[in-house]
């Protein structure tokens, strides 16, 4: 999962940066930013926004467009050759940030081939830059982005910097819009600003008015004031469920939706039968919900377990071993709310099962005398490849069913939501999401070696990951 940003302003590079910060939950691992005048000026490195750029004059990055990415790694297996943006120099100067997963790069890897491109790493973003150079080599923009379209399977939510005459900046979803992508726009005394950026707070925190986002299978190109859009393909929207579940921020907007309102519907709309004497969530992104499963059955909402703020997502430490321990640094207990309590713990989901076994153990170390595990979202059954990262099915505790789920856990039970209850609290037709994880219908073609491919892709990632010294 990665977040991107392209800005077309006069005061790109400080937007740039504040905007990063802001989605610097949508990927750890690395950060970057490339601007142009007549030149192309980039500054990008491992590690978290504040860390790459600490020190750096953001002045040095000149001109008044540019593009931006905040990267965790899915795919691919040398995480520090594929620090993003992308740049390549034929046909123009052009780079590229993408957020999602390419689902088809061995078929295009084989295009590439035939094209005489090489490829650098191992990296689907790299694949993408290259379709789009090749086509853009011997067509129109519009025609070269629509043929991208048609070759690239998976999910992308891009930006890219074309360094064509003054140059622009173009923002594209895929057509299927799996991972959000929204404009923004700024009036100044210059003239008109523009941003597009995976989550609306980055537009929030840089003075954008939010315009709504790309649609499923759209282009947008800003260039100097202006903005002008293309229906590259006739939308198919399948939007994922996670971002509002787990990922985005609770103050974005996705799809003209609030997740912090879909969040607190969702804690609304389980079900839920057992007598407790308090609702506890798992911080931070479980307490909208519990705070709507709270006031739903009028149950006291209490906050018996506290996060040590400077530890990132656990799930972003890509081993199963050092994800376990990454639980216990980063979540306490506070006794007295727990002790000989009847507690519903509420989570946003359910993925492998370590955080959840863990708490509930852990709660039950401080004394609790039940604890009911409450899920904001249905189970969670069939891998993704669209960008979060769980692509591997066996991991998956729900893989096989929920039956004894909360034996494998240590809880006295599990509720979760329905996927109707998860519907309806996003609020859009369903025909418009994408629940592949909860269902295994997958909005684009993933044939039995699609599904191997991407699932080695990963391990190999796991393989070759090092944990950070301490
Ligand atoms: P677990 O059930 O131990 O895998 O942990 C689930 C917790 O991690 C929940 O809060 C999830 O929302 C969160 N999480 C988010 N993304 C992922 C992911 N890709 N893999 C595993 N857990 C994730």
């Amino acid at each position: 999962m990665c977040g991107v940003i392209g800005i077309c302003s006069d005061g790109v590079a400080w937007e740039a940066y504040r905007a990063l910060l802001a989605i610097q939950h949508r990927g750890q691992n690395s950060a970057g930013i490339l601007t142009m005048n007549d030149k192309f000026y980039r500054k990008q490195g491992d590690g978290l926004v504040s860390e790459v750029f600490q020190n750096y004059p953001l002045d040095e990055l000149k001109g008044k467009k540019g593009i931006a990415h905040v990267r965790y790694p899915t795919a691919g297996t040398d995480p520090a050759s594929e620090v993003q943006p992308l740049f390549i120099n034929y046909p123009y100067g052009l780079a590229l940030a993408h957020n999602g997963n390419i689902t088809n790069c061995e078929e295009l890897k084989g295009f590439l081939r035939e094209k005489r491109r090489s490829l650098q790493t191992d990296s689907d973003s790299e694949i993408l830059l290259n379709v789009l150079a090749d086509k853009i080599s011997k067509h129109g923009l519009d025609e070269a982005l629509g043929q991208t379209l048609d070759l690239v399977d998976g999910s992308y939510s891009s930006v890219m910097l074309l360094g064509k005459d003054e140059g622009s900046v173009i923002g594209f979803r895929d057509r299927h819009g799996i991972r959000p992508l929204v404009i923004g726009k700024k009036e100044t005394e210059c003239g008109t600003n523009y941003m597009v950026c995976s989550e609306s707070v980055g537009l929030d925190v840089t003075g954008y008015e939010l315009v709504r986002d790309v649609k499923p299978g759209e282009a947008v190109y800003f260039s100097n004031g202006s903005m002008r859009s293309k229906q590259l393909h006739p939308p198919k929207p399948a939007h994922c469920i996670f971002e509002y579940v787990y990922f985005s921020r609770p103050d974005s907007v996705i799809e003209g939706q609030s997740v912090y309102e879909v969040r607190f519907k969702l804690g609304e709309n389980i079900d839920f039968d057992k007598d407790v004497d308090a609702v506890i969530p798992v911080p931070d992104t479980a307490r909208t919900a519990a705070l709507g499963f709270s006031l739903k059955y009028d149950i006291p909402y209490r906050e018996g377990l506290i996060k040590n703020r400077y530890i990132g997502r656990t799930f972003i430490m890509p081993t199963q071993r050092y994800r376990e321990s990454a639980v216990i640094e980063k979540l306490n207990v506070i006794r007295k709310e727990v002790s000989g309590k009847r507690i519903a713990l509420v989570d946003d989901s359910i993925v492998r099962g370590t955080t959840s076994r863990r708490l509930v153990n852990l709660l039950k170390r401080y004394g609790a005398k039940e604890v009911h595990f409450v899920s904001s979202c249905p189970p969670i059954t069939n891998p993704c490849f669209y960008g979060i990262d769980m692509t591997i099915k066996n991991e998956l505790i729900a893989s096989k069913g929920t039956d004894g789920i909360e034996k494998k856990i240590n809880a006295d039970s599990v509720t979760y939501q329905s996927i109707d209850g998860l519907v309806k609290a996003i609020g859009l037709p369903r025909s418009h999401l994408c629940l592949a994880c909860l269902t295994g219908d997958y909005p684009t073609c993933m044939t039995c070696e699609r599904v191997k491919e991407l699932g080695q892709a990963r391990e190999n990632e796991r393989n070759n990951w090092k944990e950070p010294r301490r």
